[in-house]
């Protein structure tokens, strides 16, 4: 077969007329950084996960780090989470100067194993970083049995979660804080973006602070109508408030948030229904206590039953017009982590396992159900021919 250019990539961003003229708006007014468009996101994200507090910030990352500052972490203390995740999870840890712990993850969905993470518990956790991975709740009730009565922090990396929900409860509310992405992949778009949300006033009033270089909060005036030049630096913060221009887009993306989950949803069924003739080719499985956000779909591919595994399949469908990602590389083993912090292969298998056997494959709300049902053939098409290929 020729080489086909990427017809159905992996990920896209929706973007209609409205986001347009939400942002245009901005551009015509005489407020483009952080001001009402900011405020009216806040508002509109705390309310879709009926969360008390959130604070917006310039990406998921830098909401990771503030939590994680504002909690007053550094050297000394351990942060855990799943090696499993984009590297900013733990990387906001190192920056604080925290000692980087990873736990292995449950092989059913991939998100954290409470077993795992309570062996790697010890007198000096301050606090776990929980990663929805997927768009799969982590089981947070046994995480929260575990941190509660040693005091530790639980933060819900909800990059790829928001929509999702546990026995019910949305994430963004299940533990003591949680950090959302609107980068340009994630279920809603900002190109970048990030909101920390909690149910603890004094944490959202911090990192609020700690977001626009720990500036006094009449210093915030200063950003409104009417504000003074007057300032105090109260600590020394950072700099990562979101502004008026991204915000806009947040609304209006954020309005139509749940009609896209709807097309997601649909979307998975299809590539579900899709995919369960084709050999070696398994979507990850569910907790019946999981609602999914439905942000990445990834499938296991078993080398025993597809020939080259995981990259033949890859390489497979990119020549077949499919594109495809891998969530993720384990961030232990990157050149960063093994040199700095002697991690090796080996000591987390079940999610160095995965991450040989992951692929993800397209799901956006843009695809048609025409696009979702080509996916599914071409990968069953794929598998085919590289069993024809491999003898099997
Ligand atoms: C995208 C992503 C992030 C980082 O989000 P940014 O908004 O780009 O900082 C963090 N964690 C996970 C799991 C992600 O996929």
């Amino acid at each position: 077969m020729s080489v086909a250019p990427t017809e159905i990539p992996y990920a896209r961003a929706w973007i209609d007329d409205d986001d347009i003229a939400a942002v245009v708006e901005v551009l015509r007014s005489d407020w483009l950084t952080t001001g009402p468009r900011v405020t009216a996101f806040e508002a509109a994200l705390a309310a879709a996960v009926e969360a008390p507090h959130a604070v917006a910030v310039n990406s998921c990352t830098a909401a990771m780090h503030l939590a994680l500052a504002a909690w007053d972490i550094g050297p000394g203390d351990e942060v855990v989470s799943s090696p499993l995740t984009f590297c900013s999870s733990m990387n906001v840890a190192v920056h604080l100067g925290a000692t980087p712990v990873f736990a292995d993850v449950d092989p059913l969905c991939l998100t954290l194993d409470p077993a795992a993470v309570a062996s790697a518990v010890g007198e000096r956790t301050r606090a776990i970083t929980a990663v929805h991975y997927g768009g799969h709740p982590v089981d947070m009730d046994s995480l929260r049995t575990l941190a509660a009565p040693r005091g530790i922090k639980l933060l819900e990396d909800a990059a790829h979660a928001l929509y999702a929900r546990y026995k019910g409860r949305p994430v963004g509310v299940l533990g003591d804080a949680a950090a959302f992405s609107f980068y340009v992949t994630k279920n809603i778009v900002t190109a970048e973006g990030g909101m920390l949300t909690t149910a603890d006033a004094a944490l959202a009033e911090r990192v609020r602070r700690l977001s626009l270089h720990g500036l006094s909060r009449d210093a915030w005036k200063r950003y409104q109508k009417g504000g003074s030049w007057a300032y105090d630096v109260v600590e020394v913060g950072y700099k990562c408030n979101m502004t008026d221009m991204v915000a806009a887009l947040g609304v209006t993306q954020l309005a139509k948030g749940a009609r896209l989950q709807t097309m997601r949803r649909e979307l998975v069924a299809l590539l579900d229904e899709g995919l369960r003739e084709v050999p070696g080719v398994t979507p990850l499985g569910r907790h019946p206590w999981a609602e999914h956000a439905e942000h990445l779909y990834v499938v296991r591919v078993d080398e025993r039953e597809v020939p080259g595994g995981r990259d033949a399949l890859s390489a497979a469908l990119a020549d077949r017009g499919v594109g495809t990602s891998v969530h993720f590389r384990p961030v232990h083993l990157t050149a960063a982590y093994r040199e700095r912090f002697g991690f090796r292969a080996g000591q987390f298998p079940v999610a160095e396992r995965a991450a040989a056997e992951v692929l993800s494959l397209p799901l956006y709300p843009r695809m048609t159900r025409e696009h979702a049902t080509e996916v599914a053939e071409r990968t069953a098409e794929a598998v085919a021919a590289l069993r024809a290929r491999g003898g099997a």
